[in-house]
């Protein structure tokens, strides 16, 4: 007898009040406890996910050290700014907080304040990863892509990652980063500068 014939054979038994009320005792009970969740949930907030999103660009010059994910990447120019010029970690900062409804990272770390010049962009992470804190919330994951013609960022990905994480107290499961050229075309493809773009999901109570 197949599953099928089965369910039609029970449902011809079907013949009394009782019969019926017995089969629908089970939904019944998982109703309520979904009624009990939802009230539970009402008392205890649940945590939502909020996604933001992130970009950056630095121009790439002579005379300065190219700083990729609080990597150094060995390369002939390296990316001019205020800070290290860190366009990825800057992009995955304005991420963080734009999860959180807040202003970008110029508004925390202006570039006119001396105290930010030169610093390493890993500080700008670690003090958006204070503000999730803050807020009682918990970043569930990270993904960048490096948009860069020269030179090859590949290899150093997997530490970029390590870095990444460590600036935002989170595994490395929880990092995503990615590299493309730019096929040549554009400022980015004329090796004139570095982009990066990113998306951060951080889960806040409701
Ligand atoms: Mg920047």
């Amino acid at each position: 007898m197949t599953a099928d014939d089965r369910g039609k054979k029970r449902l011809s038994q079907i013949t009394t009040t009782r019969e019926f009320h017995r089969l629908y005792e089970t939904p019944r009970s998982v109703c309520n406890l979904f009624s009990f969740a939802f009230r539970a949930g009402n008392f205890y907030p649940s945590p939502m996910v909020h996604v933001g999103i992130g970009y950056d660009v630095h121009q790439l010059v002579a005379g300065r050290k190219l700083v990729l994910g609080g990597v150094e990447i060995p390369h002939t120019k390296g990316l001019d700014g205020h800070s290290d010029a860190d366009a990825l970690m800057h992009a995955i900062c304005d991420a963080v907080l734009g999860a959180l409804g807040e202003e970008d990272i110029g508004h925390f770390f202006p570039n006119t304040d001396p105290r930010w010049k030169g610093v390493p962009s890993k500080i700008f992470l670690e003090e958006a990863a204070r503000i999730v804190a803050l807020r009682g919330g918990k970043i569930v994951n990270i993904d960048a892509t490096v948009i860069a013609q020269a030179p090859k960022i590949y290899p150093h990905i997997a530490e970029m990652k390590r870095r990444i994480a460590a600036a935002l107290d989170v595994s490395e499961k929880q990092v995503g980063v990615k590299a493309t050229t730019n096929e040549h075309m554009g400022f980015i493809g004329r090796e004139e500068g570095i982009a990066a773009m990113a998306v951060a999901s951080v889960n806040l109570p409701e």
